[in-house]
């Protein structure tokens, strides 16, 4: 057992106190220390950071306000203090919010030191750790019943609201507000409610595919944040794990908190987005490199089955393979898209096999206090891999930033005076707390902010493209190379060749109805000889429908057009008739070429 902090050694009741003297149980002084961001000095986390004394945040009705003892690291506040990709103060302000700075922080443990009027759920001395859901209370869609997470009004606190855990007080929603695991130190319960919870939605959240005793999943990323509090969540299910992993090294990591046994994915080199349809032998070699996962996977498990879950937040990199692997009526459930964005699906598979792909994020008051059940009894470790003191708070973000941080979960000490303080009980089972192998630090690429506006939601600013007016006409090579439908794919090569372009427009009459691309005549090639390939009529192989823009587009929309579908040209219409093609290298040359 373990001392707490320091109380005011006088008991004084004083406007501000040192970092680590606790002012006597349920004074708020007037003042408090924090660390704050503003936007003179967006940059790098050593910059953005500086500690400063503000008036201590008053509370409504419904809100509770926390001494922090130990507040968790997370990446929003990386992004939060570069400014990017949204100016949280600004936006706040906005909102009509006056404070023009930012108190991060969306993770912590401490003492609960005054309650709202309305507030029932806890009480002045209480020990808690929060989660970082808010929503209004007023909200329509809340008191109908509906879950939090789909509100309009909800917020992830210590990112989008203010006074997050960076400080010697945070202001809190009651409902945020959930027993201290007893068991832990300071530090360690404040690391892991944000990812536990998210696993936790993404296990628990989703109706029929839900976890549960016998389940099999598969888990992306098991020595990370995410992954690693989802093999300990399906453990507690009675379900088996599957975890993928970088390295051998990380495999007892993984094996440890309970996952099977692991896959290295650095044996695999199948990921990406899925190769054409339309391409056989890129199809093939893609289809022999899952199925040497899934077989992997079988080896692991040691029966053949697949799946009933994949816990997904790679993304682009490994949808595909997500998707194939998964048990027929199974579910890949996804938070992230941390390898990117642009995910494909081959729907074959989905459809066929009725899969789910779910959208999962954070989670709600009742998933996350579900989860804290779990915390409580022994059953989650917080997987804790390194605690920094309250003055290199920045410098914790900045390893975040440069990927030079350990995996797993980070705290960083705030009214705890020292490392360790806060454990009250055994562990209510033995558990092992398994540590990542010496020197291990990220290669993931920055995350994505937790929540940000989407485009067709956002009250984010507006964005200034760079556009110089040029139109479509001033770039496009006039005039047609045109071929019919009935023409033979040999007619098409010799206009290809003699005329040095990389694709043919078909026409029917004076209406484009088709490309034939350089691809189209490759792809013809697969499965056939060469005869039958020339002897091919242009019809059977052309990609139908035509992508054309009208001669007055502004430059940067056929770009994006083109660079949307990834193609090299587009065919230039006038009065819908087509008049030229613009090429990629005509936009190359205006755009970068001297
Ligand atoms: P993390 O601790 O960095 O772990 C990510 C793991 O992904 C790494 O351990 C790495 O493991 C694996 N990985 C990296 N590159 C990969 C690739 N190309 N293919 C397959 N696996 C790869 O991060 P985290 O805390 O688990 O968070 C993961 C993502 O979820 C982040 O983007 C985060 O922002 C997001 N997130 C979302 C929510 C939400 O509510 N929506 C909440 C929390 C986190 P190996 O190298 O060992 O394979």
């Amino acid at each position: 057992m373990s001392v707490a902090a320091k109380v005011s050694p006088t008991g004084t009741i004083k406007d501000l106190y040192d970092l680590g003297e606790m002012p006597p149980l349920g004074h708020v002084p007037a003042e408090m220390h924090a660390w704050l961001i503003r936007p003179d000095r967006f940059g790098n986390p050593m910059q953005a950071f500086q500690k400063e004394v503000v008036p201590t945040p008053s509370i409504a009705d419904d809100e509770v306000l926390v001494y922090v003892m130990a507040a968790g690291i997370n990446y929003n506040n990386v992004w939060a203090g570069l400014g990017i990709p949204v100016n949280v103060i600004a936006a706040r302000n906005k909102a009509g919010e006056p404070e023009p700075f930012h108190i991060g922080g969306s993770d912590a443990s401490g003492i609960v030191y005054a309650v709202g009027k309305d507030v029932t759920n806890v009480k002045v001395g209480d020990e808690v750790v929060m989660h970082c859901a808010t929503y209004s209370r007023d909200c329509k869609w809340v008191k109908s019943g509906g879950d939090p997470m789909y509100s309009p009004t909800f917020k992830i606190w210590g990112y989008e609201t203010n006074y997050g855990s960076f400080a010697q007080f945070t202001r809190v929603q009651a409902q945020q507000c959930m027993p201290r695991p007893q068991h832990m130190s300071w530090e360690e319960s404040a690391s892991y409610t944000l990812v536990a919870a998210t696993a936790w939605r993404m296990l628990h959240g989703w109706g029929a595919n839900a976890i549960k005793k016998g389940d099999v999943a598969l888990i992306w990323g098991g020595a990370g944040g995410l992954g690693s509090m989802a093999i300990q969540i399906a453990k507690a299910a009675g379900a088996t794990s599957v975890a993928v992993v970088s390295g051998e090294d990380k495999i007892d990591y993984c094996t440890k908190l309970g996952a099977k046994g692991c896959i290295n994915r650095k044996e695999f080199d199948h990921w990406g987005m899925l190769p054409h349809w339309k391409d056989g032998p890129g199809y093939a070699k893609w289809l022999k490199g899952v199925r040497g996962f899934g077989a992997k996977l079988w080896e692991v498990l040691g029966e053949k089955r697949a799946p009933n879950l994949v816990f997904e937040h790679p993304g682009e990199t490994t949808i595909p393979t997500s998707i194939f692997v998964c048990e027929t009526g199974g579910m890949v459930v996804v938070c992230a898209g941390t390898t990117g964005y642009n995910a494909t699906v081959d729907l074959r598979y989905l459809w066929m096999r009725q899969k789910r792909l779910q959208g999962s994020h954070f989670a709600n008051t009742v998933q996350a206090n579900e989860m804290n059940q779990l915390a409580l009894s022994g059953q989650l470790d917080a997987c804790m891999s390194r605690v920094f003191p309250y003055e290199e708070l920045p410098l914790a973000h900045q390893l975040m930033h440069d990927n030079k941080h350990p995996h797993g979960n980070m705290a960083v000490l705030v009214g705890a005076t020292e490392y360790g303080q806060g454990i009250n009980a055994k562990a209510p089972i033995p558990m092992a707390h398994p540590t990542m192998p010496k020197d291990d630090v990220h290669t993931t690429p920055h995350p994505y902010p937790m929540a940000m506006p989407l485009p067709s939601v956002a009250e984010a600013e507006p964005v200034t493209i760079a556009d110089d007016g040029t139109k479509v006409g001033d770039l496009m090579h006039k005039g047609i190379i045109g071929c019919a439908p009935t023409d033979t794919v040999g007619q098409v090569a010799k206009t290809m060749i003699d005329k040095d372009i990389h694709a043919v427009v078909v026409m029917e009459g004076d209406k484009a109805v088709g490309v034939v691309s350089q691809t189209d005549m490759v792809l013809a090639r697969q499965g056939r000889t060469a005869d039958l390939a020339r002897g091919t009529l242009v019809k059977d192989i052309m990609t139908p429908g035509c992508a054309t823009c009208d001669v007055g587009t502004l430059l940067s929309d056929a770009v994006s057009l083109m660079t949307g579908r990834r193609m090299h040209r587009l065919v230039v219409t006038e009065n819908e008739k087509p008049i030229g093609v613009l090429s990629m290298t005509d936009v190359v040359r205006r755009v970068l070429a001297d």
